[in-house]
């Protein structure tokens, strides 16, 4: 199953999804959005996922 590194529009954190999810609800601020007009970090393993996110979020 592939993933994707997404990134909340309400909040800017990033988290990851099923590639194949429409919609993402936000861990952080308890948002819901479309994933396809959010902004995808990488698409990949759940392992490369996982390294994007915590990479996104630690860098602001
Ligand atoms: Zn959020």
């Amino acid at each position: 199953m592939k993933y994707i590194a997404s990134v909340c529009p309400r909040c800017g954190k990033a988290s990851a999804a099923r590639a194949s999810a429409k919609t993402h609800q936000c861990p952080y601020c308890g948002a819901a959005y479309s994933v396809d007009s959010s902004t995808i970090l990488l698409v990949g393993t759940a392992r490369e996922v996982r390294e994007a996110v915590v990479r996104h979020n630690s860098e602001k």
